[in-house]
């Protein structure tokens, strides 16, 4: 491992403060709709409180764009943390400041301080300096268990970590780099990646670098339509980016030229309007699509993406094929996921929608990795040095 684990420090006696990502997606009451989040950092909290160690535990929740806002306060999580670690979790009103000090200065052996949203403060996305520093002089030793925001340079996963001498990833960081680290330096062949969502433009940097690694390369998801245009299709109304019509021609020129299959839906279920009641059918590359759009893969695509699937020794999936949550356009989402499920490869998803569609599924279970980071998995295989590791190093 290139980065320093939990595994090389002594935290006896020490405050140490972990960057978790508790961005849980709370309902309009407030309640916690999926645990998950907090769930995946007790293997690195319970390690470090066996360890003797006195916790201050820090994330983020939603987007209270720099500014207290109580729609996005972290006193669900400190609740459900407490029931999940059968002890007090303190939970102070701001995230630094004097009180804040105290309460971390009094802490008990093994005690857990969760502070308030960091995001609260405009410092925290700004990275601002003085703000890093407050945050750091409330403990001896720094822990970064979010991997979904390692891609991010803010005050709590970059700026902030400068300040300590001893500085390590959380077992849930750890396994991420591993098993994402095993897609970037040498994948089982064939290594098949499947992309889908809504726009190319977030995943134009991903693809260049997947052209020197993977051995296919499928496209499904509105972003499949840039690429059907741009090879002269007719693609009727459906998602369409025209700035980014000569990235994909030149993306498809690269691919043809290093022996790259990029494999794109050759049939799809195209509707008449975005709306899960519209009127849908089965239509082909090359039919006349009108005004309708494409919302789905087609019965032959999903064919043809399952069987180089179930041939792949490694799979990494981030997309979903169609509008998934519609009931009538996830098909080919839940066929990717069927095919992943069933495949004896390595099949790693990453995030955000492409997990909840998984979840959806059921097939979960039959994953080999299921990254929490949606983003952040994207530009750890882009080959970039996340900022959030690249400051442990
Ligand atoms: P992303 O955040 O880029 O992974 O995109 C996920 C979103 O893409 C989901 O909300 C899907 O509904 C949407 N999506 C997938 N396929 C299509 C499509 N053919 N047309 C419009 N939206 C789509």
């Amino acid at each position: 491992m290139k980065y320093p684990t939990i595994d090389s420090i002594k935290f006896k006696d020490k405050t140490v403060f972990v960057r978790v990502d508790f961005n849980v997606s709370l309902d309009e009451a407030g309640k916690i709709r999926d645990d998950s989040r907090i769930k995946a950092s007790l293997p690195t909290i319970h390690f470090l409180r066996e360890k003797g160690a006195k916790l201050v535990l820090a994330s983020h929740l939603g987007r209270p764009k720099g500014e207290r806002d109580v729609k996005y306060t972290l006193l669900p999580v400190a609740r459900r943390l407490a029931e999940l670690l059968e002890t007090e979790v303190l939970f102070p009103d701001d995230c630094v400041g004097m009180e804040v000090k105290k309460l971390v200065t009094d802490l008990r052996d093994k005690g857990v301080v969760l502070l308030e949203n960091l995001r609260f403060h405009k410092g925290e996305e700004d990275n601002d300096p003085l703000f890093a520093e407050r945050l750091a002089s409330l403990a001896d030793i720094y822990v970064n268990d979010a991997f979904g925001t390692l891609h991010r340079a803010h005050a709590s996963t970059a700026g902030m970590v400068k300040h300590f001498k001893e500085k390590a990833i959380g077992r849930l960081v750890e396994k991420e780099v591993n098993f994402l680290g095993k897609l970037v330096s040498e994948p089982e062949k064939p290594y098949v990646v499947v992309l889908g969502g809504a726009k190319v433009s977030d995943k134009i940097a991903v693809i260049e670098n997947l052209l020197n690694v993977a051995d296919h390369i499928i496209i499904g998801g509105g972003m499949a339509y840039t690429f059907l245009k741009a090879q002269g299709f007719d693609i009727g109304k459906s998602l369409f980016e025209e700035q980014r019509l000569s990235v994909a021609r030149r993306m498809l020129e690269r691919a043809k030229v290093k022996g790259i299959d990029l494999i794109l839906p050759s049939d799809h279920i195209i509707a008449s309007k975005f709306e899960n009641e519209a009127s849908y059918q089965v239509a082909k590359n090359g039919d006349d699509w009108n005004d309708w759009m494409g919302l789905d893969i087609g019965p032959d695509s999903i064919a043809h993406f399952s069987a180089v699937i179930t041939r792949a020794r490694t799979v990494f999936w981030n997309g979903p094929m169609g509008v998934y949550e519609m009931e009538h356009f996830r098909d080919g989402t839940n066929a990717i996921a069927k095919a992943l499920a069933e495949s004896k490869a390595m099949t790693v998803v990453g995030g955000g929608d492409s997990l909840s569609a998984v979840n959806k599924s059921g097939f979960a279970d039959r994953i080999t990795h299921l990254s929490t980071g949606g983003g952040a998995s994207l530009e750890f295989l882009e080959g970039k040095d996340l900022p959030g590791l690249k400051v442990l190093l």
